[in-house]
């Protein structure tokens, strides 16, 4: 069976990533990477669902013990990703998506080279407020934090292999899908089909 890919996706807050991915996983090759974190669940999210809650202490023992592929401090908690689950799941056969921030994406671009990563932009830092003031789950104070965290997370998007704008959500799906499909017939990704096709000549 071939490997699965490793997947990097990156969207600042309010960029649609939740629902591009509900769509994304309908899809039977993609799996999402549960990730462990520090920060307490939110109304209705469950553990190892959402992610695993743990503990600082716990965090602090599977960093010494080398367990994370990557791991990042953000707004004050810690979330990492469990190297052995990631692994297992490629090896399955399954595309692994990543839904990370910028600092462990690029950990991870460092450490996997082979990863595919993706980033998700709204098409304006103006719509981008927009949306989050509709969404309506914010005060001004915090939508306005989220709007300058994303300008800086959307100044890093150039380190990415590609940049989707979420403009409209299928659209958005479609060119992720597009990606990964183009990602899989590059050439340096398989080697044996210049053989296969010239042994049946
Ligand atoms: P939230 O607290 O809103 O669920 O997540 C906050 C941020 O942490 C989001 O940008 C999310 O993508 C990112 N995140 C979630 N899990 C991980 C992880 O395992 N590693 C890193 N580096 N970021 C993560």
């Amino acid at each position: 069976m071939n490997k699965g890919r490793l997947i990097v996706f990156s969207a600042p807050s309010g960029c649609g990533k939740g629902t591009m991915l509900e769509q994304i996983l309908k899809n039977e090759d993609f799996c999402v990477s549960v990730s462990a974190t520090t920060r307490l669940p939110r109304e209705g999210e469950v553990d190892g669902v959402n992610y695993y809650f743990i503990s600082k202490d716990e965090f602090t023992e599977r960093i010494g013990e080398g367990k994370f592929l990557e791991y990042a401090e953000y707004c004050g908690n810690f979330y990492g990703t469990p190297m052995d689950k990631v692994n297992e799941m490629l090896e399955k056969g399954k595309n692994v998506i990543l839904e990370i921030e910028v600092q462990g994406a690029v950990k991870v671009m460092n450490k996997r080279p082979d990863a595919l990563s993706i980033f998700i932009a709204p098409p304006s830092i103006n719509e981008l407020r927009r949306r989050l003031h509709k969404r309506g789950t914010e005060s001004d104070e915090v939508i306005e934090q989220r709007v300058a965290q994303a300008s800086n997370e959307v100044a890093l998007a150039a380190k990415y292999d590609y940049i989707i704008v979420n403009d409209a959500l299928e659209d958005a799906v479609e060119d992720f899908f597009h990606v990964v499909r183009a990602e899989q017939l590059r050439a340096d990704k398989r080697p044996e089909i210049i053989a296969d096709i010239i042994k049946n000549s």
